[in-house]
């Protein structure tokens, strides 16, 4: 059940499009992109990997996130639905919307692309990198992988690094659409967070940033991180996940995402301290949560979307009016669409509400 980020709101986003389409409208679903804030190896690119569920990007004790990418998840159909099950990358810095289906090779061609622009000796650049992942398994959203924070230039990089990172950073996070990934992890002091100072300084009321706190396996012994993720040293409104990603050895051998859930998961299980915390644990918690926010997301578009469909009913009806006639088309296809709109708009509402108290703990 380790479900990955959107696959609970891919059949809401599809079934919205479908009524879009039939409306003959050009507008979609816009949902909000993601980026991950945080310091220098904090775990960010691990989480967005995790959520993902695919290997394919850079990540290690050094500094490997140099430039943003931009990474743009677009959903395909699957081979049961008359499509094929493949899933591949396509860059847009490549000729020909270039196909690359082996994940490692997209990983290599970040680290090159990484390098054409920003050097080899640990420079960082502001450039976007732009990559498409195509997918049956994916809903639309963007994720957006960002340079870490760092304090001291080290190799190629300017005097002023930490300022430069922190305003790439905020040009993303600032954007009121954007929601945050404020990593930090807990081996570090949680009130000197990196993370979190960048994301209160875009989003100072919290309402668009959650909290994550990785590598929670490598703490000091004696420790656990159930203040922190109770929220009892910083609050958050929206509240904190903690996770367990990858270290450095499972890279080297190659330990694939789906492994190291399942070795997550054995993790909290194996220690008491985490016991009554499991809503607030585990990657397949932070894709709920995060899909949690895009259903309210979606919830509140939905209004417009009724309004247009029932224009639409009205603008039809008065056209067959002046016909003289009515017919069974167009008019009564508004009304079964409106109807259907309607049972969504009441689902949703209900499974919101059910599920309200997730959202707004601190
Ligand atoms: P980023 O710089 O914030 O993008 O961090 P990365 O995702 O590249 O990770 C930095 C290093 O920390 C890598 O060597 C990861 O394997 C390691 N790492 C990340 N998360 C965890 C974790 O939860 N536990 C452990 N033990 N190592 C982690
Ligand atoms: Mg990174």
């Amino acid at each position: 059940n380790a479900a990955p980020l959107g696959s609970s709101v891919i059949p809401i986003v599809n079934k919205l499009q479908d009524i879009f389409a039939q409306l003959g409208s050009q507008s979609s679903i816009e949902l909000p992109q993601v980026a991950v804030v945080g310091s220098q190896s904090s775990g960010k690119s691990s989480v967005l990997e995790a959520l993902v569920g695919r290997d394919f990007l850079p990540r290690g004790n050094d500094i490997c996130t140099r430039r943003p990418l931009v990474l743009q998840l677009l959903q395909t159909k699957s081979k049961s639905n008359g499509g094929s099950d493949d899933e591949w990358g396509e860059f847009l810095h490549l000729p020909n919307n270039h196909r690359i289906y082996d994940f490692s090779e997209i990983r290599r061609e970040i680290e090159a692309e990484t390098n054409r622009l920003a050097g080899d000796n640990k420079g960082v650049s502001a450039k976007q990198i732009r990559l498409k992942i195509y997918s049956p398994n994916v809903l639309d959203i963007t994720l957006v992988d960002l340079p870490g924070i760092t304090k001291v230039p080290v190799g190629d990089q300017p005097t002023d690094i930490e300022a430069q990172i922190r305003t790439m950073i905020l040009s993303y996070i600032k954007q009121p659409s954007c929601l945050i990934l404020a990593v930090t992890p807990a081996n570090s002091d949680l009130a000197n967070s990196d993370a979190l100072q960048v994301a209160r300084a875009a989003d100072p009321d919290g309402h668009r940033t959650i909290g994550v706190i990785t590598k929670l396996d490598i703490m000091d012994k004696g420790t656990d991180a159930s203040n922190l993720l109770l929220g009892k040293i910083v609050p958050l409104r929206l509240g904190y996940v903690g996770v367990v990603n990858r270290c450095q050895e499972d890279i080297m051998l190659n330990r694939s995402v789906k492994e190291a859930l399942s070795a997550e998961e054995k993790f909290f299980r194996s220690r008491p301290a985490y016991h009554g915390l499991a809503d607030r644990l585990g990657i397949p918690r932070l894709a709920k949560k995060l899909n949690q926010i895009l259903v309210q997301h979606i919830k509140v578009l939905l209004p417009d979307l009724k309004s247009r469909i029932s224009n639409a009913l009205v603008a039809t009806a008065k056209e067959h009016q002046s016909y003289g006639e009515i017919t069974e088309s167009k008019g009564g296809q508004g009304a079964v669409l409106l109807n259907f709109l309607s049972k969504y708009c009441e689902a949703y509402s209900s499974l919101l509400e059910g599920k309200g108290e997730e959202m707004s703990t601190s």
